[in-house]
Formats: C-alpha cells, structure tokens, sequence
C-alpha cells in the first residue's frame, strides 16, 4: 500500500486499476469511528487521471511506514537485500528522533509555537501555487492550523520546511463549515512566516 522506497501510496482509480500518489495528493483525511488498532482513514486524493477518488489507509501506513518502519507485508516478495535495506532506515529513523529531530512539524497558531506531529493528524490538504495549505489538528490541544508547507514537508520525513506560512485564523465548527473555511483562508493570502525550529 506504501512503497517506502517511491514514497508513494497505492490506491485503487476507475479510470486506471489502480495508481500510486504522494501523501501531499491528499486532499482530506477522516478518521473512521470504531477500530482503534489499527485506526482506519478513509481519504480523498487527486489521482494523476485527473479525477478526486476516495480510499482507505491505516494510522500505520500514514504516521510509520513513511519512517520504514512498516509490517514485514511489502517486504515478502522482494530479497533479503531490500529487507536489510528497510531495517536500516528504520534504525536511522530511530536514532533520529531520539536525537530530537522530528520527522514532520507543523506551527501551532492557538500556541504560538511549532509541534512535532504525525500525517494522521493532517486533516486537509490543497495545492497552491507551488506549495500546499495543510490544516492539521494539533495533537497537544486539538485545535486546527493552516500552514503553507512545501511538498517535500509533506512527503519527506524529516524534511521539515525552515520556515512555513502561517494563517492568523483556528478552523473551528463542523467539517463541511471547516473545509469552505480552509478554502477561504487560503485564497486571502494572510499568512504570516514562522519558523519552524523545535528547540
Ligand atoms: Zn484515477
Ligand atoms: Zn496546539
């Protein structure tokens, strides 16, 4: 389903089979009610057929995976090198947020500050002019930022952007109410820069 070595998400498409997108083609991502091991997210990505589909990832694929550190499920068909290969990163990806860094950040605007934080709390995504607007639920105190990110912040573990827009506004009511408000912050522009340091 991940393919740590494409960063890439497998899901099905009508039009194709099925396709393989980055996590930063996410467009929205809702937790399903009920399992808890593993969390289930039903997800909506923008498939390269040009249409928006919807499918199913676990918190492990989303928040692990990335970092190598996945079930042995993707290793089975491929040799003993590959397998080598993945204990290692996950190893690396050990070592390095023991070291404190964190592999992705967001910039808490309710806190004035950056917290780490994992992909199953992103909740909505949207392509700019190069960038991507990324709302995400504060894991600490729950409420919802919008941050302009790169992609690579999205996509690559422990690429966290220096510095990320940030808009002066918490997204609060219900979903739907959410994402026009999401829309709306995004197309006014008011972003303020923050860095993103976490010492
Ligand atoms: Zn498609
Ligand atoms: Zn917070």
């Amino acid at each position: 389903m991940y393919d740590a070595l494409t960063t890439r998400y497998t899901f099905p498409c009508p039009a194709r089979g099925e396709t393989r997108v980055r996590l930063s083609a996410f467009r929205a991502l809702d937790r399903l009610p009920g399992a808890d091991h593993p969390a289930v997210f039903h997800v909506l990505f923008d498939c390269p057929c040009g249409d928006e589909h919807p499918g199913l990832v676990s918190d492990a694929e989303l928040d692990w995976a990335p970092l190598g550190l996945t079930e042995e499920r993707f290793l089975n068909l491929m040799t003993s090198r590959f397998q080598e290969a993945a204990e290692e990163m996950a190893d690396l990806a050990v070592r390095r947020i023991l070291a404190g860094e964190w592999p992705w950040s967001f910039y808490c605007y309710p806190e004035s500050r950056p917290r780490p934080v994992f992909p199953s709390s992103f909740f909505l995504l949207a392509p700019g002019d190069g960038s991507i607007g990324l709302a995400v639920r504060c894991p600490a105190c729950s409420r919802i930022s919008v941050n302009l990110v790169s992609p690579e912040h999205v996509d690559l573990p422990f690429h966290n952007d220096r510095e990320v827009g940030v808009v002066r506004h918490v997204l609060d009511g219900d979903a739907e109410g959410m994402v026009e408000e999401f829309r709306g912050e995004l197309e006014s522009g008011r972003f303020d820069a923050r860095r993103l340091d976490l010492d």
